[in-house]
């Protein structure tokens, strides 16, 4: 296999912030990643609507991801009808990029979750899973459950494995963390206070303009 693996980032980014964009190009140098796409989600599954429509959310990412090569917005989920589940998603990437690498980039809490994922137990054979997780962070703290269990059977060190197979490993990653999350940039323009430095001033400009999150 020499194709270079492909990096996935799913999310609402409503808005995008640096907690999102700092992990994602330290796993693209880390991991030598061909590209990190930003996969915004149409109808996500867990939780309540975004606020941001998806054009908004896409303009935002974009706003973000401008000039930085390796970095770019994946819309699939927008166009797709129905909740965004990962697992459909995963399944047309791989339909269209044969035996690539892809992977799976998850913050630590999302994998934790993962079991509440439709068909989760399918993602792993379509995609390696990256955990990010903060400095310190163990895995025991993934607990006795099925992340635990998935980690202790497909679990690796060594980053190669992403690029020997195009699925099928768990690889956890510290990252730079920024205790940054979009409900609490949504809460502090909501209240009417300026979110600088915890995003791109673009973004931060463009949600200005059309005043959203604003209560
Ligand atoms: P919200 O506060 O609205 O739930 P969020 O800031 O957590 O949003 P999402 O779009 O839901 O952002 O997250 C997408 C992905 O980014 C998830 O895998 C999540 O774990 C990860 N993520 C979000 N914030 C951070 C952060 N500060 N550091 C590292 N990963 C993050």
């Amino acid at each position: 296999m020499t194709a270079r693996p492909i990096g996935l980032f799913g999310g609402t980014f409503d808005p995008v912030h640096y907690g999102h964009l700092r992990p994602a190009l330290e796993m693209r140098e880390a991991l030598a990643l061909a590209e990190v796409r930003f996969i915004p989600a149409g109808v996500p599954p867990h939780r309540d609507p975004p606020a941001a429509s998806a054009a908004q959310r896409t303009a935002m990412l974009e706003l973000a991801l401008q000039g930085q090569p390796g970095l770019c917005v994946d819309r699939r989920e927008l166009e797709r009808p129905g909740p965004s589940y990962m697992v459909d998603t995963l399944t047309s990437l791989r339909a269209e990029l044969g035996d690539t690498p892809l992977c799976l980039l998850l913050g630590s809490d999302a994998y934790l979750g993962l079991a509440s994922w439709h068909r989760w137990q399918e993602l792993i054979e379509l995609a390696h899973l990256v955990v990010m997780h903060r400095p310190g962070w163990s895995p025991t703290q993934a607990g006795a459950g099925a992340p635990a269990r998935l980690l202790a059977q497909r679990g690796t060190d060594d980053a190669t494995a992403l690029t020997r197979h195009p699925a099928g490993a768990v690889l956890l990653r510290a990252v730079t963390q920024l205790d940054i999350s979009a409900t609490a940039v949504r809460a502090l323009i909501g209240a009417g206070h300026d979110p600088r430095y915890l995003l791109p001033d673009a973004v931060r400009d463009y949600i200005r303009a059309q005043g959203l999150y604003q209560n």
